[in-house]
């Protein structure tokens, strides 16, 4: 059975897993990914201060090493092979490309510059080839970030930690450098709703009172009326509870940067000046409103206020990107699919032998340890639906790297990447990091033509 992963992020890396590890049939499997390099949302999306999170990489290169495994990078569905080229060299498809794009606010002035999506920010600082060249200017000493999720979280503490401590990660060299002269001091993490119903996890909250020079700020009357429990507490909302009235009772100290957590407003408008760039973000408040179904909205209440602040960073959820020849959901903004089987949106007949797994199929959810069992789960799927597809014949496995090459492609092996990789660990041990990560497409190419 020969099966294509289109993306190599955690959700791509465990379906092939999944499929190699079946004993039915011996399954082959040809990775793609549009850059040379693996690994989609541990590289580009996760934190440069959490390392920890990033070792999950040393399970995905055992799945790289299995015989009947290949990696291509540097190839792009839609540009450098299509849809069909995939049918005809390939018994079944899986989509595993991630949420590349931002959802929207829909508020005036949104787009302007220095209201700047999470996914440009984060692709900045991760040295993703994509936003090498963002123009981010931290030259003001106050920042909005909304949204109440992890990734409002990882931004807020990427802006205020003290470039020491981002030296000795994997940020990219030139957001570090930008670091170093940030004007930064003051961030504030807008939630619409309440701290009850708060999306980020405590450890993540947790970590933000615990940065050098650094006062996380809750104002008590935020938490009015919140049921915070007397001990720890067991579920996610009663340990951020928890955390949240221990940052209200901090003593701020004057000397440090601060990071306001809000609740309880929506941004309305982004301000403009005279240079086109954002000077401060008009918030409305809000009142938590009970549906029948027992979930809690917000409703405005009114009453603004203008938050003075030079940069806005909407970190509000992301959204898959539109691949031609590749069935798109307009409504949940992912790939259409019914369980992980891509369809047709509108006739919602099953699309045979194509699949989707991680964020392009769910949207933007769980953790990356959540995808493993879900790509499983899809990998089964592709089992019970694939019976007697792999008497199909095909071109040979070397015809897809000749249609390639003859395309002028030049794909990446898994070797090539580690190649590529050694330089990165080496350039990064000079400033004591595990690596200083080669940012743009054509010198990653230009060391493996050397
Ligand atoms: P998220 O957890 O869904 O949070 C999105 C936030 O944006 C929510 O607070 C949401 O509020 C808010 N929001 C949505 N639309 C809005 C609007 N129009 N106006 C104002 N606020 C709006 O998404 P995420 O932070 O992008 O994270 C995605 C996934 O990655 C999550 O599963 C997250 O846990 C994970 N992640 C994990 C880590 C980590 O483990 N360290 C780091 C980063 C990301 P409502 O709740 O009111 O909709």
């Amino acid at each position: 059975m020969r099966i294509a992963i289109i993306g190599s992020g955690p959700a791509g890396f465990y379906a092939a897993e999944a499929l190699l590890k079946r004993s039915d049939t011996t399954v082959h499997v040809d990775m793609f990914d549009r850059l040379p390099t693996p690994y989609g949302l541990v590289r580009g999306g996760v934190a440069p201060d959490h390392q920890n999170i990033k070792a999950v990489t040393r399970v995905y290169e055992k799945t790289a090493a299995r015989p009947t495994f290949r990696f291509m990078g540097n190839v792009c569905l839609g540009r450098d092979i299509s849809v069909d080229d995939l049918r005809q060299h390939y018994h079944q498809i899986v989509y595993a490309v991630g949420n590349e794009a931002d959802r929207r606010l829909g508020i005036p002035g949104e787009g302007m510059t220095r209201c700047t999506p999470a996914s440009v920010f984060i692709g900045w600082y991760n040295g993703h080839p994509d936003y090498r060249q963002a123009q981010i200017d931290l030259s003001m000493p106050r920042v909005a970030v909304i949204g109440n999720g992890n990734v409002a979280v990882d931004i807020a503490r990427i802006l205020l930690r003290s470039p020491v401590e981002l030296e000795k990660t994997d940020i990219a060299e030139h957001a570090l450098e930008a670091l170093r002269q940030s004007q930064v001091r003051e961030v504030f993490i807008l939630g619409r709703r309440g701290p009850e119903q708060a999306a980020f996890t405590p450890v993540e909250l947790k970590e933000l009172g615990e940065m050098e020079g650094v006062d996380p700020v809750v104002a008590p009357g935020e938490l009015a009326g919140c049921n915070i429990p007397a001990s720890e507490g067991s579920s996610q909302q009663e340990k951020n509870l928890k955390i949240l009235q221990a940052f209200a009772s901090r003593q701020p100290l004057a000397a440090n940067k601060k990071l306001h957590v809000r609740f309880f407003v929506s941004p309305v408008e982004v301000m403009a000046g005279a240079d086109g760039g954002v000077t401060g973000l008009v918030l409305e408040k809000n009142r938590l409103v009970t549906q029948p179904d027992g979930s809690v909205n917000v409703r405005g209440t009114g009453e603004k206020e203008t938050l003075d602040v030079g940069m806005v960073l909407p970190a509000i959820g992301f959204a898959a990107k539109q691949i031609d020849g590749v069935p798109y959901d307009k409504k949940t903004l992912n790939i259409a699919n019914e369980d992980g089987r891509v369809i047709d949106p509108v006739s919602r007949a099953v699309v045979p032998n194509e699949y989707v797994v991680g964020w392009a199929r769910t949207g933007p959810q769980g953790l990356i340890g959540s995808h493993k069992p879900a790509s499983a789960y899809v990998a089964g799927h592709m089992a019970a639906d694939g019976a007697g597809l792999e008497g199909r014949e095909l071109p040979e496995p070397d015809a897809i790297l000749n249609l390639l090459k003859q395309r002028g492609v030049q794909a990446v092996s898994f070797g090539s990447w580690k190649k590529l990789e050694e330089v990165e660990v080496v350039r990064g041990a000079r400033r004591g990091a595990p690596r200083d990560k080669i940012t743009d497409v054509k010198a990653m190419l230009g060391l493996l033509q050397e």
